[in-house]
């Protein structure tokens, strides 16, 4: 026969524990839950959304009744169902309406009880306290009729008390005894950044203030303090604090202190019983936050299944406020004292304050408002004690600053470790997502919440996993729409056409259209270039290019300007000159009287107004001064930036600038989905803004980092970091493959942004830094593709005369 196993308190950790120990004994016992709400176990951190309006009671369930049905436990729920005694010799418990359970093991997760401040006129109608699903209702429903509500505690749960209610039309002022709000996870700076940004939303305070009553006959009136003044109110919300539910066991005889006291199994100092949760004193410490019940669950689990290897030892918390568009972060000790040390970043116009506490350089403590982004980071070093020596120069410039040359915040997800914490509340790391998604085929946020639990408790990690989930799924997550026809000659897709193509040996653009039944005979503006880029790609040596297929400034080899003249751009490899080309430029601006000439952002100079019947004259004049085209108007490579590197620089690492010229060399004249460019940096400090390239290359001590992705568009989008790599060689390699990818993979007019965005960064790893073998392939394609690629248009139109006509005015023709 089975153990039997009773639980007393459906809440978080108590139902936690169930879940953990179906996991690895599901048949060990017959369980039966008694608790005082009448609902199945639902996420309590989530009240504050429903209070706001964010979120409904349904949306905050974890488990419904029927998954206790599912799972062969008895439930007793409801008022009167709650446990009034335990007799410990008998093994049974006694719930008010007289139902009674025995028990073998007994596991007691009674939670908290809502402080109430012991002035008179504490028990009036309208006055309430912030725990359950009752208190939520009651709130909503006085909003409805009231106006004034007066929440009295400062504190994390006061404040998001405050905001719903706010966000229910009423009008809130705060009563906080102290001068600082959430003093115990803010110091006096970010306590009043704070409070500045909720005074903006229009959250009034009264602090410091003590409350000496509540005043009212029928029904709360106002609120009294010691100074004599007064507050009106017609609900009064008391967010004071808690304290562990302890009653019931003290009343058994069983050991407490501030609360149940537990070891480090969770077994109180009776054996049989065990306790998890609020409830719960565990080497001198009370939590009241989920993430550290939620470990103690786990350990208890395996204790309850007779497993016996894990220990509880204690927890580090952080803190997050739910109140949406508020980011602030809080860990460890923040205050510090003579033996600690402070770096502190305050930027009060831009609402940012962020202060770290060293030890030892160890941190010890973290306080963040305003960018919150490497909270998660510091928590991790704090609860690893790293020695920050080496890098205390960047920490407070956060994780992206280390080895990893000017990330954004939106690429963080991509370079976390996988060992990082993700969901505080679950103890989820970002492996655990990635192997998820990966191995499960997850695809929407629910459906990793459901398997790995992350995000699932207080959803301030929602972001994150959302991130960590688009660097893996790209477009796939998010719900992207269908993949689109290539345009409305066609219902096929882009990735269809290039199958097509390839699979059929299609070598020009008519009979790919006649294979695939295109329903315009000759296609449009938006087919035709796609279908040309597509055929070059797939079979450079046999297609012949299609001028007429391509853009005007692609086909005129020069870019065109308002005033209908054009802008010519002669290529300098990795952004290198000498007098001779200048002097050509110089000459070539003269003889043919060109008003303007540009240093562009890419290093290069531009000669601008030349009259469209000169672009053969000047371009056979920069041929013959050794200049060829610099594809300024190509979907293609147009030019690779670079520093001045280890040659000249005192901090270069690397020679930079030979790196650069050595790609531009190798990769000029590649046809690319769009405009493409490099950038080459000597060290981190990266002059030449390697990671806002398509492909960013930065010198590191150790070798050579690569970036890629990047653009400084209408969206500007920092790299993401590919690999780092070691020689010179193996970046050429590397750059070879990614280019090539893009070029087989990307849809026309697609940046590599955006096709890295649809396809997940993970899946360009996965073919360019894990699969060695393809990477080579892919390489070797690039090289046999750029044999038939680097070919100057420019002296192909200037000494052989192709396609002359073009450059003729009309007038002269005929
Ligand atoms: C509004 C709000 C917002 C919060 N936000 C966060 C947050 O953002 N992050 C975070 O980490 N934590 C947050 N918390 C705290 C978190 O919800 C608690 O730490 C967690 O729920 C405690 O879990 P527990 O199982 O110990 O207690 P509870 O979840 O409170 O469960 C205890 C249950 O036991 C029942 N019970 C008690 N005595 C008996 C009895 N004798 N018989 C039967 N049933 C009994 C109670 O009715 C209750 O349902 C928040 C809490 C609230 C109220
Ligand atoms: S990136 Fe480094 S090496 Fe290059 S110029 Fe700047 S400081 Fe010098």
């Amino acid at each position: 026969m089975k153990e039997k196993l009773v639980l007393i308190g459906n809440g978080m950790a108590g139902v936690r524990t169930l879940e953990e120990l179906l996991k690895i004994a599901p048949d060990k016992y017959d369980i039966t839950v008694f608790g005082a709400e009448p609902y199945g176990n639902y996420n309590r951190i989530l009240l504050s959304p429903v209070l706001a309006g964010e979120k409904t009671i349904d949306q905050i369930m974890l488990n419904d009744k029927q998954w206790y049905v599912d799972n062969g436990i008895t439930l007793h729920c409801g008022k009167e169902k709650e446990v009034v005694q335990i007799d410990r010799r008998k093994r049974k418990v006694i719930a008010s309406d007289g139902t009674t359970a025995e028990y073998d093991f007994l596991l007691l997760a009674t939670g908290s009880n809502p402080f109430i401040v012991p002035v008179p006129g504490n028990d009036l109608p309208g006055v309430v306290t912030f725990r359950d699903i009752h208190d939520v209702d009651l709130m909503l429903e006085a909003s409805k009729q009231h106006q004034h509500a007066v929440v009295i505690g400062g504190g994390l749960l006061g404040l998001e008390a405050a905001n719903g209610l706010m966000l229910q039309g009423m009008s809130v002022t705060v009563v906080h005894i102290q001068d600082t709000l959430m003093e115990r996870q803010l110091d006096k700076a970010a306590g009043a950044l704070l409070r500045k940004s909720l005074e903006e939303r229009g959250m009034h305070f009264y602090m410091p203030a003590q409350t000496t009553a509540i005043i009212g006959e029928d029904r709360v009136r106002g609120v009294r303090f010691k100074d004599g003044s007064e507050l009106y109110a017609d609900l009064v919300v008391m967010a004071v604090g808690i304290r562990p539910n302890i009653e019931l066991a003290k009343k058994s005889g069983i050991h407490c202190e501030r609360g149940i006291v537990a070891n480090d199994t969770l077994q109180t100092f009776d054996p049989r019983v065990y306790a998890v949760g609020e409830c719960v004193q565990h080497r001198g410490q009370a939590y009241g936050l989920v993430a550290p019940l939620f470990e103690q669950a786990k350990v208890c689990a395996n204790h309850l299944a007779h497993l016996g290897y894990a220990r509880y030892q204690g927890s580090m918390t952080s803190t997050k406020l739910k109140v949406t568009g508020i980011d602030l972060f809080s860990a460890g000790d923040f205050t510090g004292d003579e033996t600690t040390e402070e770096i502190v970043i305050k930027d009060a116009a831009r609402g940012m304050y962020k202060k770290i506490v060293l030890k030892d350089n160890r941190i010890h403590g973290a306080v963040m408002y305003g960018d919150t982004v490497d909270g998660a980071w510091y928590f991790q070093l704090m609860r690893d004690g790293t020695d920050i020596s080496a890098f205390r120069d960047h920490l407070m410039f956060g994780e992206s600053h280390l080895g990893d040359a000017g990330h954004g915040g939106q690429n963080k997800a991509a370079s976390m470790s996988d060992s990082m914490e993700v969901c505080g509340c679950n103890g989820v790391c970002k492996g655990t997502i990635v192997k998820a998604v990966t191995e499960k085929g997850l695809f929407t946020l629910d459906e990793v919440r459901t398997h790995t639990k992350a995000s699932s408790s207080c959803g301030s990690c929602t972001g994150l996993v959302e991130q960590i989930m688009s660097s893996v799924l790209g477009g796939g997550y998010s719900a992207a729409p269908k993949e689109k026809p290539v345009c409305k000659c066609t219902d096929h897709t882009h990735d269809e056409v290039r199958k097509v193509i390839r699979q059929q040996h299609l070598l020009s653009i008519p009979d790919v259209m006649r294979y695939l039944e295109w329903r315009t005979p000759n296609g449009c503006h938006s087919c035709r270039p796609a279908l040309n880029y597509y055929l070059l790609c797939a079979w450079p040596a046999e297609y012949k290019d299609d001028a007429q297929s391509r853009f005007i400034n692609e086909r005129v080899h020069a870019n065109i300007q308002k005033d209908g003249t054009y802008s010519v751009v002669p290529r300098m490899w990795g952004g290198v000159t000498t007098p001779d080309e200048l002097r050509t430029i110089a000459d070539v601006a003269d003889k043919y009287k060109i008003p303007t000439v540009k240093v562009t952002g890419g290093q290069r100079i531009d000669l601008l107004g030349v009259k469209k019947e000169d672009l053969p004259g000047v371009w056979r004049d920069l041929n013959k001064g050794g200049m060829v085209s610099g594809h300024a108007y190509a979907k293609g490579l147009r030019t690779v930036k670079t520093c001045v590197g280890k040659e000249w620089c005192r901090f270069g690492t690397q020679d930079s600038t030979a790196m650069g010229i050595e790609l531009e060399k190798r990769t000029w004249g590649s046809w690319m989905p769009h405009k493409f460019k490099m950038a080459v940096s000597g060290c981190p400090r990266n002059c030449a803004e390697a990671t806002i390239k398509d492909f960013g290359i930065v010198a590191v001590e150790s070798g050579w980092e690569l970036h890629v992705g990047g653009n400084g568009g209408v969206k500007v989008r920092a790299t993401d970091l590919l690999c780092k790599v070691t020689t010179d060689a193996e970046v050429e390699e590397y750059c070879y493959a990614f280019i090539q990818l893009y070029r087989e993979e990307a849809h026309y007019l697609d940046r590599t942004a955006p096709w890295i965005e649809r396809v997940g960064l993970e899946y360009v790893k996965q073919r360019i830094v894990e699969d060695a073998e393809g990477r080579k392939a892919l390489r070797e394609r690039f090289v046999e593709s750029q044999k038939y690629a680097q070919v100057d248009p420019w002296e192909e139109r200037a000494s052989h005369d192709v396609e002359r006509h073009e450059f003729v005015p009309l007038k002269l023709v005929g």
